[in-house]
Formats: C-alpha cells, sequence, structure tokens
C-alpha cells in the first residue's frame, strides 16, 4: 500500500516518549495560522512511499528506538487512514511503540479504529475558543474535542499539546478556559505548551501564501510562565 509522506526524522526526541522514528505524512485539511510547515499541507504531493519500504527504513533504527517508537505526524496523519493503520500494525508486529500526533480534525467515525490500534495520541487543541477555532485553523472545533472524548471513552493515553500565540491563544481567559476543561480527562497524561515561533514564515513566502502573523511576537519568558501556572505546570 503506497501512501504520500513529507519527510521523516530519525532520531526524534520530542514527538512522544524516549527517542522515535517521526514520519511526517503529507497532506492536511487544516490551514492554522501559525503553521511552520505549509509546504505539507497539499494532498497527493510529497514523496511516494509504500508502507514495506517505509517499516524496512524504520527497522534499520529499531535498536535506538526500542524504548521510544515510531511516532506518526504531519501534516495530518489521519488524513491516510488506510496507509496509517498498516504502519501502525506492522509496527506493533515488530513490537513498536505507536503515537499518532494528531489535530483531531478528521471526523471520529472514521478516525476511531485507528486510534483504538495506536498506543498514545498526541492531540493539538489549537485553541477551546470555538468562535476562534475557525478563524485559526479554517475549519470547527467539534473534532477535535470529540477525538479528546474518544480517548477517555476508550482510556487512550494523550499528550496534549497547545501551541501559544500572543494575541490568539496566548490570552488569559482562554488559556484558563482550556486548562478547567482539560482537567476532567483521565486520559492525559502530560500537557505541553508550545510557544509560537517564526521558523516557518519563508516558507509561507515561497508559497506564496499570505502570512497573516508577521507582526506578532513570539510569547516571552514571563508571558509563559503565567501560561504554566495556569495549566499547573510550574
Ligand atoms: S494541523 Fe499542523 S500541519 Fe496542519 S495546518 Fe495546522 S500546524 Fe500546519
Amino acid at each position: 500500500m503506497d501512501g504520500y509522506i513529507h519527510s521523516v526524522e530519525t532520531f526524534g526526541a520530542v514527538d512522544g516518549p524516549g527517542l522515535r522514528y517521526v514520519v511526517f505524512f503529507q497532506g492536511c485539511p487544516l490551514r492554522c495560522l501559525f503553521c511552520h510547515n505549509p509546504d505539507s499541507w497539499k494532498m497527493g504531493e510529497g514523496e511516494k512511499k509504500s508502507d514495506t519500504e517505509l517499516i524496512a527504513d524504520i527497522l534499520e533504527y529499531k535498536s535506538f528506538i526500542k524504548r521510544g517508537g515510531v511516532t506518526f505526524s504531519g501534516g495530518e496523519p489521519l488524513a491516510q487512514p488506510s496507509f496509517l493503520l498498516s504502519l501502525i500494525r506492522k509496527c506493533k508486529k515488530h513490537g513498536l511503540h505507536t503515537a499518532i500526533d494528531t489535530s483531531g480534525v478528521i471526523n471520529i467515525e472514521q478516525s476511531r479504529s485507528i486510534i483504538a490500534e495506536a498506543d498514545m495520541l498526541l492531540l493539538d487543541i489549537k485553541t477551546f475558543d470555538a468562535e476562534l477555532y475557525p478563524k485559526l485553523t479554517g475549519h470547527t472545533i467539534d473534532n477535535n474535542l470529540a477525538t479528546l472524548e474518544f480517548c477517555e471513552e476508550i482510556g487512550k493515553p494523550v499528550w496534549i499539546r497547545h501551541v501559544l500565540v500572543p494575541g490568539y491563544t496566548l490570552v488569559k481567559e482562554r488559556m484558563e478556559k482550556l486548562a478547567e476543561y482539560l482537567k476532567q480527562f483521565k486520559c492525559i497524561e502530560k500537557i505541553e505548551l508550545l510557544p509560537f515561533h517564526k521558523l516557518g514564515e519563508y516558507k509561507w513566502e515561497e508559497l506564496g501564501v499570505p502570512y497573516q502573523l508577521y507582526d506578532v511576537p513570539v510569547p516571552t519568558e514571563e508571558e509563559m510562565a503565567m501560561a504554566k501556572e495556569i495549566f499547573g505546570l510550574s
């Protein structure tokens, strides 16, 4: 079975527990204003690879990642469901831990059987503000929250990721509401707050896509400290 990937990282240390092989899938239905990989948006572009080819490459690193695992990131991995499921099953057959790094944009009815087979989810919550969500991503929030609720229902471990963008998500009241909402979920093992950065700005220029966050500063240390306190991480 073939799929489209954007790139791979063979010694990833930030996308899940331990040292990991990270597969960045090509294609994403969202258009986050702060996206640093807009070149991963278009479906059907990128590098065409077969599942067997990719697994063979992953297995080359098995001794390094045996205490970590494999993370399927993007783009949006759940937007290529059959390819993703096949890779998860093959990894598990070889005793490798699997994580899906997702925005939860795909309808949960389509993705629940795949999520159920992975060992854990890294779930991006772009914002908890239902009005801001479409302005920030181009989609509604419903599937994002439904994905978290499904993980709670089946006891699937989740690490939440939340990008702090000054004036958008780095707003005290918005963070307080999200922190309060997340408290009820027993499936959440960790919350990671990621500061907005501008490293992908040049990619928007290269693609000729208007970038709206030129004037938005990166968060200050004080702002990050405030956010950590709100989420109980300090
Ligand atoms: S979900 Fe990720 S890849 Fe997709 S637009 Fe948002 S930041 Fe970019």
